[in-house]
């Protein structure tokens, strides 16, 4: 069996006989419960749970009873992570307590697939480690589709993502109102999202986009671009010709505020460019993998907004990220080539990246 050892708060110990504290840890005595000093009870997990669902039940007295002893559980797992001896008293614990609560509910995990065909195994399985991650440290479990690839979406997709996680059994607990409702099978209100972040459907966040781009525009992180189509294909072509990787030559990026000006008036379209920094070294932190380096002279000044307004996966996912306060960040190793534009992201925005964390793809 396993043992462990729980510092106990000695307040609670006290005026408390040997006896009861054993029908505490054990009421059916179906388990060893021992009473070992006045200070520590060594009982098996079974018993710790029942002294944190007791502390539990003082702290959170609405939670139903599964909930809440999924609660105790995912709290005991928590609490091994803390230092249990310096609970030295019931506030401490309670302190405790209120740590762990706090430490849950920054825990936010999202699910974020786009609708641009079968859902495939691969994002199946990163959402599986999604819900793991979010369950396993009493967080929560976020869909947002990301539908800004208008040129790619497919008719069906969103349905089909329905029944395939509907079949898997994952719960979410926040996300657009129709797909939530339709995968948690849940009578919810369908015009309204599942939780206070939304609106989840990226479609539907464009005024929001707009609004962050201009922030840095503001802050000279990003620049606008009113180089015509014809222009980047030409420089493409003869970059290729030349065995140079395809990269914009950042002709935009010193344009007068005069230029800038002439060209903002006659309307003509433009994206927006990140811009990259010209020398260094980026670093960028995966869970995983620990650092990442990445030599800055590779990064291109890529696309943040398109001319139609919509953004790049690049530059919705980070406003969404933060903006939803992700915790956790799970996705394809694909990724990590444009990881530190991401980072880089972050710190143009003066943001805290969230944790990431890269999947090996499977291919087929
Ligand atoms: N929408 C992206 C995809 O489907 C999600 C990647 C991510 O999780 O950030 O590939």
């Amino acid at each position: 069996g396993i043992m462990i050892q729980l510092p106990i708060p000695r307040d609670f110990l006290r005026g408390r006989s040997k006896w009861e504290l054993i029908d505490l840890i054990d009421p059916k005595k179906d388990i060893d419960g021992m009473v070992e000093s006045s200070e520590f009870v060594s009982a098996t997990v079974k018993g710790v749970m029942k002294i944190l669902d007791v502390i539990a039940r003082i702290r959170q007295p609405a939670e139903t009873k599964q909930s809440q002893k999924q609660g105790v559980q995912t709290k005991w797992r928590i609490l091994s992570q803390f230092d249990v001896s310096e609970i030295a008293s019931p506030r401490r614990a309670g302190l405790a307590m209120t740590e762990i609560n706090k430490f849950m509910n920054n825990i936010r995990v999202r699910f974020a697939p786009s609708p641009t065909g079968f859902l495939h195994i691969g994002s199946l399985r990163a959402c599986l480690f999604d819900y793991l991650i979010a369950k396993t440290l009493g967080g929560k479990l976020i869909l947002r589709i990301e539908d800004t690839d208008k040129k790619r979406e497919v008719i069906g997709a969103v349905e089909g993502l329905i029944n395939i996680l509907d079949w898997v059994g994952i719960k979410f607990d926040e996300g657009p109102g129709s797909i939530v409702a339709a995968i948690n099978g849940a009578q919810a209100n369908i015009n309204k999202d599942v939780g206070g972040f939304g609106p989840y459907t990226q479609s539907e966040r464009v005024k929001i986009y707009k609004e962050q781009a201009e922030r840095l525009l503001k802050k000279g992180a990003a620049y606008r671009c009113f180089c015509s189509e014809a222009r980047l294909k030409e420089m493409r072509e003869s970059q290729q010709a030349k065995k140079l990787p395809p990269r914009y030559d950042r002709a935009c990026r010193n344009l007068s505020e005069g230029d800038m000006a002439k060209k903002l008036a006659k309307n003509e379209p433009f994206v927006v460019r990140q811009k990259m920094p010209l020398d260094g070294e980026i670093i960028a932190h995966d869970e995983l993998r620990g650092d990442i380096k990445f030599a800055a002279r590779d990064l291109d000044d890529q696309v943040l907004v398109k001319t139609d307004g919509l953004p790049t996966y690049q530059f919705a996912s980070v406003v969404d990220d933060h903006l939803m306060q992700i915790s956790h960040v799970l996705r394809g190793d694909e990724w990590i080539p444009s990881f530190p534009k991401n980072i880089l992201l972050y710190q143009g925005f003066g943001w805290q990246p969230p944790k990431f964390i890269h999947l090996t793809l499977t291919l087929n």
